[in-house]
């Protein structure tokens, strides 16, 4: 079926993105390899991954801060891989951010009140009894009182702090906010009044939002579809239920199997068998510099050909994409290894 996310034009259209860092030593870190990355109007888009995997490098080039070698980031239908300042400026209207640590968007010397106006400012709002009135209800919509316009940073709690930092991002009434690690920080208890509060703000304002996060339980929360990333690349696209209750790359099962399982028997039996399976491999297959698959030397169901040979990103029949030379066939090994943790 045929929705109107699926016709209208990419809010988000990172293609092909090739970013690369130059490290101490002349060796070159390639932190996104042909990447291509879409969020369209009002849908939560998940990047899930580990450290290192690259989704907070689609984050930055989508923000112009990542030196972008080859590809192309499009906002709103705008080339931004080279803005200016008015161009940033323009962009900041349309997308904002917001970070892991509410610190690095709340400046401790100035009240909070002044660090909301900040935003509105650059949008060339004058200060005034409007411009206030804009700041009280920004912190009103995401639970704090408007007195809180007069305090310091410091003088709240995480979570408060982030509440403070959404306000921030939603106060020039983005249509695309990018949440790199947002909850990350925070309680669990906390983490789900957060992710709760975004989904409302969603919910009232048709906010499109790109969802970083290296738990795949935070993504699998909010996003209608994901994108798996390892080593810079990804490995696995869909939609989220499917991705997360079927997944087509053994990258995104082993993610799913490293969340904790209430039975301890299970969980030990688990780790066990993960062991064993590492070791054989480790054991059976030589290592190929870079030329396979990146998830090879990890991956219990690795063949020669997955050393060798960069397995393609292939369709999926529910229209997602996986880059593994073993779909499907790999399942039925998870399946046995499955019934032999679950056996009595
Ligand atoms: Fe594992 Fe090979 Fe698939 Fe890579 S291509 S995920 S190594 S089975």
């Amino acid at each position: 079926m045929t929705t109107a996310h699926d016709t209208a034009p990419p809010l988000l259209s990172v293609r092909e993105l090739d970013v690369r860092y130059r490290r101490r030593g002349g060796t070159t870190l390639r932190a996104a390899d042909h990447v291509s990355v879409e969020v369209r109007a009002g849908e939560t888009v998940g990047v899930v991954g580990e450290s290192g995997s690259g989704k907070s490098t689609v984050a930055r080039a989508a923000l112009g801060l990542a030196p972008i070698h080859g590809g192309s980031v499009h906002v709103a239908g705008r080339d931004v891989t080279h803005l200016g300042t008015r161009g940033r400026r323009d962009l900041s209207r349309v997308m904002q951010v917001v970070f892991q640590d509410p610190n690095a968007s709340l400046n401790p010397y100035l009240t909070v009140g002044r660090s909301l106006a900040e935003p509105l400012e650059v949008q060339g709002v004058r200060a005034g009894p409007a411009r206030e009135r804009q700041v009280a209800e920004a912190l009103e919509r995401v639970g704090l009182s408007s007195e809180a316009a007069a305090r310091y940073p410091a003088q709240f709690s995480g979570g408060q702090k982030q509440r403070i930092a959404i306000a921030r991002a939603l106060i020039v009434n983005p249509q695309l906010v990018i949440c790199d690690e947002a909850v990350s920080a925070l309680d669990l208890s906390v983490q789900a009044q957060i992710l709760n509060l975004l989904v409302e703000l969603q919910h009232e304002r048709q906010l499109s939002y790109l969802f970083i996060s290296h738990d795949i339980e935070v993504v699998r929360y909010v996003s209608g579809r994901l994108y798996v990333m390892y080593l810079g690349q990804v490995m696995e696209t869909g939609p989220t239920p499917r991705v997360t209750a079927d997944p087509a790359h053994p990258y995104t099962q082993e993610l799913l199997d490293s969340a904790p399982v209430a039975d301890p028997r299970v969980q030990r039996r688990r780790h066990v068998l993960d062991q064993e399976r590492r070791a054989a491999q480790a054991s059976t297959l030589p290592a190929v510099g870079g030329a396979g698959c990146p998830f090879a030397p990890r991956c219990p169901y690795a063949t020669e050909v997955c050393r060798t040979t960069r397995p393609p990103l292939a369709p999926t029949p529910d229209g997602g994409l996986v880059a593994c030379h073993h779909f499907p066939g790999w399942k039925a090994s998870r399946d046995a290894a499955h019934a032999l943790i679950a056996a009595p």
